[in-house]
């Protein structure tokens, strides 16, 4: 088949396909749309399920009459001009393409007037290359947008319909979600003609209890409490419901991101853990969650129905979201409260003591960035690590300066040497020689005894820490708690290594008790803090256990541990980091040499320069 451009009704059927999968995702695009333009009065009106019609009117500040084509077309958005406007989102909508994704599925008509424009204009698209008509219309202040006959024209996605009743289930939820997030705006639904919520603006505090009463049931409010908290420039407030008055089934589980909603693990996570030490086997927890946190702050671009996020502070956000849900709960439960298969957990120890600010006398292995510090840093910062620019260059040199003059490094170069070389090229080690740059991240080209070559920072940074561990064996490794326990499943036999390397655990800084067939593990050292624990620990325990023969007291033992928590060793080499890597490995040379083979290996220069042939 000749390759052909696809007619503008066809793209927009394609990317419908991600949009419109059913009435209540046409509901959700445009109340998402009513809210963005600021409406405080928004009426869903649903006929037979939504397939039928779906007409959505709003008070916004509507669309001016030239602007109508473009409010219809694919690409096309107020919200955002820039990839810039992308990291700072604070509105529901982005992508430009939901009126297009709709209209080219359904019959879609968009009437509205703005504040300024004396009459109200209505535009349709149509045919193949959906050109958009408008003709005059009478309308208030504000938008309505109808869809009727949704897939009209995709008979085989008609089918793909549920019952009425099904349908209109869903949408009821949706307007249900919108609702618990937006209490600046009344909501009117109806389907068929009858009014089945109709929710007035709620400021006050007893006000948004009753949206929420007759939302989510008495039972719900009854039960709840409410949480309020502000740490670190996150805001986390709702309600949550106390144990009692939780049940089996999912029942009510809101969670929203900058007024977003969203069905997010790690979020998820942090939600049940926080829970799990109160509630009994089988129920699940309730709650209204609302986080609203610096859109630089997370990236909502990850899933087509944004139902998704990516903090760029991930653990930080996860375990906030934890203390905060496991105070307030605590807090709001005297032991008398609790029903008698409800644990109570131990107190949870404050987010200071957690390590976000570590002692400076902690280890940390590894040379570079240290696993801790690099962490909580928002992706912006901790991205600056590039060689070329111009400010790293500076820092590196500052580097290089006072490392030059410390007792590991010693000044070779010479005067013809420091002319032809900026500043970043003039570190030199005993054991490297010349540091001549940074390739590729990961190597280091040096000139030693006028040979060029290239070290391996990787293997390096391996043996560096694999050496440093070993020093610091002897002193054991400081335990930070984890401020989210992990439970961990595990065989027996890997349980019982918990109790034959009791010392082991202990001088590794690592705190695990067992409740059969899981263990939990609760204190880590910070080198270990950001690794996949539950697979860490388990592989750890494997490995002890395949050194059965070996006791703690062995110092073959120490080895085998030291070389295989090595590789946990965070990479993340700029000029700077590599020079303070040699310097380290410097403290190591009489080791390190032995593995110079492994470390080093030549570049091949006089080839590659006999390889050019004048023409
Ligand atoms: P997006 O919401 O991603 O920008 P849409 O296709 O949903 O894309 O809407 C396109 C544009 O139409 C919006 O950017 C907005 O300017 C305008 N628009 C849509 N619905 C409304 C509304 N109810 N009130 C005012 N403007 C609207
Ligand atoms: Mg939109």
């Amino acid at each position: 088949m000749a390759i052909e451009i696809l007619s503008p009704r066809l793209a927009n059927q394609i990317a419908a396909g991600e949009v419109v999968e059913r009435p209540a995702s046409v509901v959700k695009e445009l109340v998402e749309n009513a809210i963005d333009a600021g409406a405080t009065q928004i009426l869903i009106e649903i006929e037979q399920g939504g397939a039928k019609l779906i007409s959505i009117r709003d008070n916004g500040c509507g669309v001016v009459k030239e602007q109508l084509g473009l409010a219809l077309s694919r690409h096309a958005t107020s919200k955002i001009s820039t990839l810039d406007d992308l990291e700072a989102i604070d509105s529901l909508g982005f992508r430009g393409e939901a009126l297009a994704s709709i209209s080219s599925v359904c019959r879609l008509t968009f009437t509205s007037k703005t504040k300024e424009q004396p009459e109200a204009w209505q535009a349709y698209a149509q045919g193949r290359d959906m050109a958009v008509e408008i003709i005059p219309a009478s309308h208030p202040q504000g938008t309505t947008v109808a869809v009727a006959d949704m897939f009209f024209n995709t008979p085989a996605r008609r089918r793909f319909l549920r019952t009425e009743k099904t349908e209109f289930t869903h949408i009821d939820e949706l307007v249900k979600r919108f609702s618990l997030s937006h209490f600046n705006i009344a909501f009117t639904l109806k389907h068929n003609g009858k009014i089945l919520r109709n929710l007035a603006i709620a400021t006050t505090t007893p006000q948004q209890e009753r949206r929420v009463s007759s939302l989510c049931g008495k039972g719900f409010i009854d039960h709840a409490v409410a949480i309020n908290s502000d740490h670190n420039d996150i805001q986390i407030s709702g309600w949550l419901v106390l144990p009692q008055g939780c049940k089996s089934y999912n029942d009510n589980q809101y969670c929203y991101v900058n007024g977003r909603m969203m069905r997010d693990k790690l979020i998820n996570h942090a939600i049940r853990q926080a829970y799990q030490d109160w509630l009994p086997e089988g129920v699940v927890p309730s709650y209204i969650i609302y986080i609203e946190i610096a859109p630089s702050q997370v990236d909502v671009n990850v899933h087509p129905a944004k139902h998704e996020v990516r903090f760029h502070q991930a653990r930080l956000v996860h375990d906030l979201i934890y203390q905060v849900l496991n105070s307030g709960l605590m807090q709001s439960l005297t032991a008398a409260d609790l029903p008698a298969n409800v644990v109570a957990p131990t107190a949870v120890p404050a987010a200071a003591e957690h390590g976000y600010g570590r002692p400076d006398t902690e280890y940390h292995p590894g040379t570079v960035a240290s696993p801790n510090a690099g962490h909580y840093e928002s992706r912006q910062s901790a991205a600056g690590g590039g060689h070329q620019s111009g400010a790293n260059l500076d820092v590196a040199a500052k580097t290089y300066q006072s490392l030059i003059t410390t007792p590991h490094f010693t000044n070779t170069y010479d005067g013809a040497a420091t002319k032809s070389m900026n500043a970043s090229e003039g570190a030199t080690s005993q054991l490297f020689g010349q540091l001549v740059s940074l390739i590729d991240d990961r190597y280091l080209l040096i000139k030693r005894d006028s040979c060029i070559e290239l070290l391996s920072l990787e293997l390096l940074a391996v043996l560096v820490n694999e050496l440093e561990l070993s020093n610091r064996w002897a002193q054991g490794f400081i335990a930070q708690p984890l401020l989210l326990p992990i439970a961990i499943s595990v065989d027996g036999t890997l349980i019982d290594q918990l109790t034959t390397h009791e010392r082991l655990f202990r001088r590794l800084g690592i705190e695990i008790s067992v409740r059969s067939p899981k263990i939990i593990v609760k204190q880590l050292p910070a080198f270990l803090r950001e690794q996949d624990i539950a697979n860490v620990i388990p592989q750890l325990l494997q490995l002890l256990a395949s050194q059965s023969q070996l006791s703690d007291s062995d110092n073959a033992l120490q080895q085998v541990i030291c070389h295989w928590l090595a590789q946990f060793v965070v990479v993340d080499y700029s000029m700077t980091s590599a020079v303070e890597l040699v310097a380290k490995a410097e403290n190591y040379s009489e080791q390190l040499v032995e593995k110079f083979e492994m470390l080093v290996k030549p570049v091949d220069f006089t080839a590659a320069i006999s390889g050019f042939k004048p023409q």
